[in-house]
Order: C-alpha cells, then structure tokens, then sequence
C-alpha cells in the first residue's frame, strides 16, 4: 500500500538513482549508519514480519557488525520473539538504547527522567552485558529536559533530532534546526555528539548541507515493513534497493553510530 509519505520517501530514492553517476565520483569518504528501532507500536506481526526480513537483508548484503538497533526494554511483543540481542549480539551489531518517555508529564523534573533512563540503560546491560554508548529518544520527543537529563547517564551520543525538520510532539513544535544550527552532526549542550536522523529510509541529501566528515543516519521500525500483518512487498523492496544503490556508490561506509562517532571526533579534531 502507498501512502502520501510513502511516496515521498519514494521521490528521494528516484534522487538518489537520478544523481548515481555524480555520486559514484564523489571522493570523500561518507559514512552511512543504518538504525532500526524496536519497537512495534501496536502493529500486528512488526516483529514477526519484519524483523526477520531486515536481519536477513542485513546479512545477505554484508552488513552484520555495522547495524545500529536502538532497543526498546518495555516493548512486551518483544519478547514473543526469540532472542533478538543474542543474534545482533552474535553479528557484533551495536544495541543502543530507546526509551518511550511521552507518558510523563512535561514538567517532571530532570531528576526522575534521568533516573528513568538510567534504569532502562542498567536493565539493557544487565541483558547484554555491554556499555551501552547511544540513546534515542520515542516518539522523536526531545525536550530541554530530555537532553538535560542525558547529562551524567555515561552515554556517548544521541539521535532523537530529525534532519532539518520542524515536529510537534504533545502540543509542542520542536524545530531541530534551532537546536543544531545544521542539519549534520553536531554537539549537543550536555557533551553528547547529536547524530541527526532521516526515517525511514537513507537519504544522501543529509550530507548536502555540512560536513566532511560527512554521515548518513537513517531510522527505520520494523513495521515500517509490514502492512496489516503481512509483509509489505513494496517497500521491502523499496529498502532492500536503496541499500543496493547506496552500496554501489564507493565513497559509502557503512558503520555503527558508536563507530561514527569515534570517527567525528578523530576527523573533527585533527581538523581544529
Ligand atoms: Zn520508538
């Protein structure tokens, strides 16, 4: 089924063949992170339908080790899947942390939601047994709050900003060009390096605006993938192309958002 953003998303993709033959020229290195947040939302079989479709995808196009999945620990249809973070665990893919804090009141002090987040990072290692380095925000909400709370959670990067677009989340419009200035990669008042998203598909059009370094970050859900409980053809398909394009253009990368980041901060300091 297409929808109006559906067929948006599909108009960039048509830019990205259109543009292939300037971009297979292009000499800077671009450093793509593929992101999928777990989380089902209440779509029947997200999970069932579309988890197996990304990880084989993943895997049939080399990818296992350079995939960002941003786990969602209250996510209960989760659970009715076997083991998802062994098998990302066994392909060396980096979990990251997403929380859901739109059910708590706006005002709620910067105290309890780091508290919160910290709870939720602490029940992610316990399962893992690794440091936890990345954290998205649900439902894309970042307030001043949220951002101030990540302050002293031992994380390392954020990725909860959209690429260059205005939200409203509970009645309250964000425009993430005031908080970044830019549409790339930029660091956040709290110390945490910001890695700005374009759901749900990959979109070099990212790295038109600043850089080098240049990043490409995409979010992606698993029910993106699904439609009315069955596999969603179309936009399988759709994914699964873009990746190709992206993987024929010599300059891509791809990587983790906890490499990406390492790779900022070498570039960007041996540029002061
Ligand atoms: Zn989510």
């Amino acid at each position: 089924m297409l929808t109006r953003r559906t067929i948006h998303h599909l108009d960039g993709a048509l830019q990205l063949a259109a543009g292939w033959p300037r971009w297979r020229k292009f000499e800077r290195k671009i450093y793509c992170c593929l992101t999928v947040d777990l989380d089902a939302h209440g779509h029947r079989n997200a999970f069932k339908k579309g988890l197996p479709f990304l990880l084989d995808l993943f895997s049939q196009k080399g990818l296992e080790g350079a995939i960002t999945w941003f786990y969602n620990c209250r996510e209960k249809e989760l659970g009715a899947w076997p083991d998802p973070l062994a098998e990302m665990q066994r392909r060396k893919d980096e979990v990251a942390l997403h929380c859901h804090l739109e059910d708590l009141p706006d005002a709620r002090c910067v105290k309890d939601i780091s508290a919160e987040i910290q709870r939720d990072k602490i029940d992610l290692e316990n399962i893992t047994g690794q440091a936890v380095s990345g954290f998205r925000s649900g439902q894309l909400l970042r307030t001043p709050q949220i951002f101030a709370a990540l302050n002293g959670c031992s994380l390392r990067y954020d990725s909860s900003c959209t690429f260059g677009r205005t939200f409203t989340v509970k009645g309250t419009t964000m425009d993430d060009r005031k908080i970044s200035g830019n549409d790339s990669v930029f660091p956040l008042d709290n110390g945490l390096l910001e890695f700005p998203i374009w759901e749900p598909f990959p979109q070099p059009r990212q790295i038109a605006l600043t850089g080098p370094p240049y990043f490409i970050t995409n979010l992606v859900h698993p029910f993106n993938l699904v439609c009315n409980g069955q596999a969603n053809q179309i936009i399988q398909h759709y994914y699964r192309t873009i990746i190709h394009i992206l993987q024929k253009i010599p300059a891509i990368e791809f990587t983790t958002l906890s490499s990406a980041c390492q790779i900022w901060n070498q570039q960007t300091s041996r540029q002061s």
